[in-house]
């Protein structure tokens, strides 16, 4: 496993969440998502949130999707809050504050959030809850679920931003990635419903996208540790559930990965 405590402070941080990416959904698009899985396949985790506000408030905290087996020993945290009396691996880097975002704020990193999904718009004050953990976001109406080049929109904003961040400075991009969430049927042309094919066809779609943000990472030249995974999945029937916010296999089981992006010419 990754040392976070050999990451933070010298790596730019990329944080993605693949909003409402059912698990099995992510498994069959392995092969066709070459940006999020060209170093290795999906892990399968339990997420603590059903839906985006009680997910995204743990993931802050430190509590990232749960490996999916009953090995309490493996469950190893990148994150965890410090002086809690608990016993914490080497490896976990320990903050100070009460959530990662702030922490990393504190050890210098410029920290961006820019939103997708209803939680994340700032258009009331509930909407403005997950943003401000951060020192600065960016919403607009062409990042957010019905807009059919979000994921397009939302990663130049992203490199836009990259751009103009020095150096030396070191970077923490949270991005929410709308694209999957419902509705999504339009990303297979003639559908008339969402579905786990249509999903399929959001993530091929999205992940297209992103290798665009990544390789302006490359071309930035910094060390980047990447995080991508779903704050929770969503039930089209299944046993009679529909939508997320409860509990279900479709709901709680998530896709999950973390990888390095070499600066160009490099391998880590
Ligand atoms: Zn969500």
């Amino acid at each position: 496993m990754v040392n976070m405590n050999d990451i933070v402070g010298t790596h730019d941080i990329v944080m993605i969440t693949l909003d409402t990416l059912r698990y099995d959904a992510a498994i069959l698009e392995e092969s066709n998502c070459p940006n999020l899985c060209g170093s290795g396949s999906w892990e399968k985790r339990h997420t603590p949130g059903s839906f985006t506000y009680a997910a995204h408030h743990a993931f802050f905290g430190g509590f990232l999707p749960t490996p999916a087996d009953t090995d309490k020993a493996s469950h190893v945290r990148l994150f965890h809050s410090r002086n809690t009396g608990l016993k914490t691996h080497p490896n976990t880097w320990l903050f100070d504050t009460p959530d990662i975002v702030s922490g990393l704020a504190a050890e210098g990193y410029r920290t961006v959030c820019i939103g997708g999904v209803i939680f994340f718009t700032k258009k009331n004050p509930l909407a403005k809850v997950l943003p401000g953990y951060f020192q600065e976001s960016y919403w607009r109406m062409t990042f957010g679920v019905t807009n059919p080049r979000s994921t397009e929109h939302q990663v130049n904003h992203a490199i836009k931003l990259l751009e103009r961040t020095p150096l030396d400075q070191r970077l923490f991009l949270f991005l929410n990635v709308s694209a999957i969430h419902g509705p999504n049927h339009m990303f297979v042309p003639g559908a008339r419903k969402d579905s786990v094919d249509s999903q399929r066809a959001a993530l091929r779609y999205a992940d297209g996208e992103l290798g665009r943000l990544f390789d302006a990472f490359r071309q930035r030249g910094n060390p980047v540790f990447c995080l991508a995974f779903s704050d929770h999945g969503t039930a089209y029937g299944e046993d009679g559930y529909e939508g997320h916010r409860l509990a279900h296999e479709t709901v709680w089981n998530v896709p999950y990965r973390e990888f390095f992006l070499s600066p160009k010419g490099q391998s880590i």
